[in-house]
């Protein structure tokens, strides 16, 4: 069914103007003053924002860790990013040595096949790189157009691939089109000073943080760098926490390196102090890299400010504090990583970007969808309000207030980590492919009816402007 969009305030990474929106076939079919159709339900949209729809590349749903497995799978987790303004999530697709990337895209297509709201793409992690992996990669990397591929330089034992990996996925790349992102922290010495503190008796949330120091961020973020350079590659930088390691990109970007850098709401607003919290209840800031010292939070957002970081992912992976983050009660190694962030990603940018004036409406859109659909391959069908481009809208009250709390949030956990921070602004409507998924902050979509998207190689959309010209 056809639908029109009226009265609303358009705003993309570069333009902002007031104009309706005709949609037909899930797509934006005209964009004009005026717009009628004798056959289409109208949507009134006076005094609200029209945004492209969020999309956040940083996820990880119904994902196993620590022994448990992540409390939001693939439907919980896309309704909640859907309520907060996301209309497509790129999520990690966990790997295992010894076995095929196949088998694993097959378990990651089992998840959320069928259950997702909003569409999706996957990242593919590389734990290993040989021959035999390396001849799949190309095959699998195709057929399911994964234009991104994921290295751990953390979690030692675990998840962690060494600088040969690390080097060989780089030169791979940039033969097949793919962006390589990082998880940049130095898990060797990290391992160590976990072990040394828990032989100390420090077993305390907070140990959690102390034992991940900047340095160890930083380090791994320059070192990542430079073998990118080495291996005329590219580069990103997944949750970029502290001034050290957004300094370390913004060198290597001066040094013509390719390499971007994401952050996300958590150290924009959070800070280490979280930890502390008395009752263990700090295990709910347990993520890594750690909340850091209050101050990092400016350098944070001036850079996304300034474009020395550029995109902002959630780093969904959560966990119920009761019953999940409290296998550490005794030992902070043991409290499972990751926090609830989804649902709340778009309106911290806006409230604590845009309202208190950090970031200008146009930049908000660029960090929150433009610059991802740029960088994974998804643009111009998703990021941007153009005519041609898939209808996924967010209807957004910049005047609303609320408190957000847990008891209101829609993801499963018990906890939300933003309690009690008030914000401005929030999502009304949203529109997947011109379906609604939310309206009037109710949800109508239904699990299945988000489509997987194979991407575009990288660097095949980074530079793509369309420019939504109104017609009037
Ligand atoms: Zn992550």
């Amino acid at each position: 069914m056809k639908k029109i969009i009226k009265n609303g305030t358009i705003v993309t990474a570069t333009d902002t103007y007031e104009a309706d929106i005709l949609i037909e076939n899930g797509m934006i079919s005209q964009i004009g003053k005026d717009l009628s159709s004798a056959d289409a339900e109208v949507v009134d949209a006076k005094g609200n924002y029209i945004f492209p729809g969020g999309i956040d590349p940083h996820t990880h749903l119904d994902m196993p860790f620590g022994g448990t497995v992540t409390k939001d799978n693939f439907e919980t987790g896309t309704i909640a990013a859907a309520f907060g303004g996301t209309t497509t999530i790129i999520d990690f697709c966990l790997t295992q040595k010894g076995k095929t990337l196949r088998s694993a895209l097959d378990t990651w297509h089992e998840k959320a096949d069928g259950n997702a709201v909003i569409d999706y793409g996957f990242h593919l992690q590389i734990v290993e790189m040989n021959e035999v992996i390396l001849k799949e990669l190309a095959t699998v990397s195709k057929e399911e157009g994964i234009s991104s591929f994921k290295v751990f330089m953390a979690y030692k034992n675990q998840f962690q691939a060494d600088d040969e990996t690390l080097f060989k996925t780089l030169v791979a790349a940039k033969e097949l089109g793919a962006l390589v992102m990082v998880h940049a922290e130095n898990g060797d010495v990290i391992d160590y000073l976990v072990k040394k503190a828990l032989e100390e008796g420090k077993t305390e949330p907070i140990y959690h943080a102390l034992t991940r120091p900047p340095e160890a961020e930083a380090e791994a973020t320059g070192r990542a760098a430079t073998l990118t350079g080495l291996a005329n590659s590219q580069l990103y930088v997944v949750h970029v926490s502290c001034a050290e390691a957004a300094a370390k990109i913004a060198e290597a970007r001066n040094k013509g390196i390719d390499i971007w850098g994401e952050t996300c709401p958590q150290y924009l607003v959070l800070d280490q102090s979280y930890l502390e919290k008395p009752e263990f209840e700090g295990a709910k800031y347990v993520w890594s890299p750690p909340l850091r010292e209050k101050w990092n939070q400016e350098v944070l957002w001036n850079a996304l400010k300034s474009g020395q970081l550029q995109t902002l992912g959630s780093d969904q992976c959560s966990f119920d504090f009761n019953g999940q983050k409290d296998l550490g009660k005794e030992d902070f190694s043991k409290i499972p990583n990751g926090g609830p962030i989804i649902e709340d990603r778009v309106s911290i940018l806006f409230s604590e970007g845009v309202d208190k004036g950090r970031i200008n409406l146009n930049q908000f859109v660029d960090i929150m969808s433009t610059k991802a659909a740029k960088l994974f391959g998804l643009y111009p069908k998703k990021g941007t309000i153009a005519v041609g481009s898939d209808a996924d809208l967010v209807v957004f009250n910049p005047h609303a207030e609320r408190v957000i709390t847990s008891d209101a949030d829609h993801m499963a956990v018990d906890y939300n980590a933003f309690e009690g921070i008030r914000v401005k602004g929030e999502p009304v409507s949203v529109l997947s492919r011109g379906e609604f998924v939310i309206k009037d902050k109710t949800f109508v979509g239904k699990a299945g009816s988000g489509q997987y998207i194979k991407r575009a190689k990288y660097g095949e959309t980074l530079s793509a402007e369309k420019k939504a010209v109104p017609q009037s």
